[in-house]
């Protein structure tokens, strides 16, 4: 990726654009980056930014019309369903007064230093301006999403309260299912904020809509198994 980099680089300035998208096109190295992505990715392989759809694109984190130069860069390639990549980001890419990227880099950031999830209504609440902007852009309370993460909050609750029931009967067999269960739901993110708010100070207000899952998020043996 150094070499066709560096063959963008060497291009006229006007032209270094139309070059890295050519590149990009005709590149075989998309194959290889797509397979590591999709290896990364939650689930089985859902986009990055909405967590729902399977991942199909690779997009640009900071898009190729803007920064030539990082359309070869490992850290810029996210896996994204073709909604989001196509139709919702495209080549948006705020920046603040100062000229620093507004959206969260889930390369260098923790998603939910500046997102909050509201699991009794599976929308995101902003802690910051990166968070606002990427809800933004990203229409993460857009497109039906809510929905799905109030499903999906439901589904890994019963699996859950399934995995519990198998804990106490020493099955450990179906402990490890349920877990892989969790594991390929889409919607990971439902997941990680319930285990990150049973432990946050506010979290009997958070759960008091469903007080049996608060003592069950906060066990180690299952905390271990999904953070794993
Ligand atoms: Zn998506």
């Amino acid at each position: 990726m150094d070499t066709l980099t560096q063959a963008i680089n060497v291009s006229p300035p006007d032209e270094q654009c139309a070059k890295a998208r050519a590149s990009w096109r005709t590149s075989s190295v998309r194959t290889s980056v797509r397979a590591v992505l999709g290896d990364m990715a939650t689930g089985l392989g859902t986009c990055m930014y909405c967590g729902e759809s399977r991942g199909t694109d690779i997009d640009h984190f900071e898009p190729i019309a803007r920064n030539p130069l990082r359309t070869f860069d490992w850290l810029n390639h996210l896996l994204a369903c073709s909604t989001c990549n196509s139709h919702q980001k495209r080549d948006q890419f705020p920046v603040d007064d100062a000229g620093d990227p507004l959206l969260i880099d889930p390369t260098a950031e923790d998603p939910f230093d500046h997102l909050l999830l509201t699991l009794s209504a599976g929308e995101y609440f902003p802690l910051s301006a990166k968070g606002e902007a990427t809800i933004e852009v990203c229409g993460l309370n857009k497109r039906g999403l809510p929905k799905g993460r109030m499903h999906a909050r439901k589904v890994v609750s019963s699996v859950l309260r399934d995995w519990d029931r198998a804990r106490a009967g020493s099955r450990s067999d179906e402990m490890l299912e349920h877990v892989q269960t969790v594991r390929d739901q889409p919607f990971a993110d439902v997941c990680q904020s319930m285990l990150r708010q049973a432990l946050s100070p506010g979290a009997d207000v958070l759960f008091s809509d469903f007080p049996d899952l608060l003592a069950l998020l906060r066990k180690p043996e299952l905390r271990e198994a999904l953070l794993r």
